[in-house]
């Protein structure tokens, strides 16, 4: 397989996926189909997606890189119990900017992670 069908390859996995999969993930849901694929590949291509912001890629401390192919603004919450990313698409990234005062220094960027126990985690909880 060439390099380009590879990377497109990647990239629509990620693509197609809500679950903001890490690079692990990726390679084993491709892995079986792509028998010649490697884990190596796989980060190579995730980082060059990146750079091309054509996927985002989600850092949260001591955890792997998770990636997101939704490219439009959005926020996420983390799960600090099974680990997942969730989409916060009832906060509005027009209304975090309003919030921020103009000031002396010149913003750049910023980030915004809420952190959390999802909707399934707590439904497993009281169920136990
Ligand atoms: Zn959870
Ligand atoms: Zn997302």
């Amino acid at each position: 397989m060439n390099y380009s069908k590879q990377r497109e390859l990647i990239y629509n996995e990620i693509k197609k996926s809500v679950s903001h999969p890490s690079a692990s993930e990726i390679y084993s849901h491709l892995k079986s189909e792509n028998p010649s694929l490697s884990l190596g590949t796989v980060y190579r291509n995730l980082k060059l997606l990146s750079e091309d912001k054509r996927i985002t890629k989600l850092s949260s401390p001591n955890k792997p890189d998770r990636f997101d192919g939704r490219t439009v603004e959005h926020y996420h919450y983390y799960c600090t119990q099974c680990s997942g990313v969730f989409d916060a698409d009832d906060i509005s990234p027009d209304e975090i900017k309003k919030i921020i005062p103009k000031q002396k220094h010149q913003i750049i960027s910023y980030e915004l992670s809420i952190y959390c126990i999802c909707e399934n985690c707590l439904t497993n909880e009281t169920s136990c």
